[in-house]
């Protein structure tokens, strides 16, 4: 049966093989070819649902030279399915730079709903607001880390991170503001499963006293946003108090994660 479209982005399980649908699984049997990050991992899946379709590599490291294969491939009149290891290709795996030549030269492309670690996480961490922003995976450096939280610290920030990095970036986490509340993601759809929301502290604590293992996915909340009549408020009362205005920036900037050039503002 000729397919409506061209190019299929095809989602797989992020764990559990049956996540997968029955829409998934007829593209992939009936395209022409499966375009995969690394066929070991594919070929398990292709396995399992008796899908016959030959894959070839598709990966960040010959996104580029892929491009005119398969460009060449789909104006013979064939299609494409491509699938990343686990989850939905181009939520932090490759697929950008085929994607935005095929839009280039007018191929159909359509994408399948299912199985990504982002949703799946967020549909289980109650909120209070829909918003959120998905930044991947974090960046190297504490710095960029901590810069990073600073841009985002009013909205829930929703990120990737590996397990054997992941008690350092809550720590440095921590070092910026210590009352960071945060939700963690493991294993979603496998054996261990674990989603745990709590104060860094208490998350820190949990993740120090084994040896940790297993896909993250985490959330900081938002930050309420101090209102400056609030602060004032509390800064006169510290005043009151005789507090020395070195203190007084100390500790406000310490409880509400306040610029301590902002609290000196408020103080005169
Ligand atoms: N494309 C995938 C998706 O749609 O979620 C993400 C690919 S990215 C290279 C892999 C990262 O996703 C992992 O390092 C982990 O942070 C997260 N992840 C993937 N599967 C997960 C799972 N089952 N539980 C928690 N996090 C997961």
């Amino acid at each position: 049966m000729r397919r409506k479209f061209d190019f299929y982005i095809v989602p797989t399980p992020i764990g559990n093989i049956s996540d997968i649908t029955f829409r998934a699984i007829e593209v992939l049997k009936e395209v022409d070819i499966i375009a995969c990050e690394d066929s070991r991992v594919t070929q398990k899946l292709l396995n399992h649902y008796d899908i016959k379709t030959k894959c070839i590599s598709y990966h960040k490291y010959n996104e580029k030279e892929r491009v005119d294969f398969m460009l060449n491939f789909i104006k013979e009149g064939k299609t494409v399915a491509l699938v990343s290891d686990a989850g939905t290709p181009m939520i932090c795996d490759p697929g950008s730079v085929l994607l935005s030549e095929l839009k280039k030269n007018n191929i159909k492309v359509t994408s399948l709903p299912g199985a990504c670690a982002v949703t799946t996480f967020l549909s289980q961490i109650p909120r209070d607001t829909e918003e959120f922003k998905f930044v991947g995976f974090l960046p190297k450096s504490e710095k960029q880390i901590s810069d990073l939280y600073e841009e985002n610290k009013y909205t829930n920030m929703v990120f990737y991170e590996s397990p054997n990095r992941i008690l350092k970036t809550l720590k440095t986490l921590q070092n910026k503001n210590q009352n960071i509340k945060i939700a963690i993601g493991r294993e979603l759809s496998k054996m261990f499963e674990e989603i745990i929301t709590d104060d860094i502290q208490n998350i820190i604590e949990h993740f120090s006293n084994s040896e940790i293992k297993g896909e993250f996915v985490c959330m900081t909340f938002a930050q309420e946003k101090t209102e400056l009549a609030d602060l004032k408020d509390k800064i006169s009362k510290l005043k009151e108090k005789r507090f020395k205005s070195k203190e007084i920036t100390e500790i406000v900037s310490t409880l509400y994660d306040v610029n301590k050039n902002d609290i000196k503002n408020l103080l005169y």
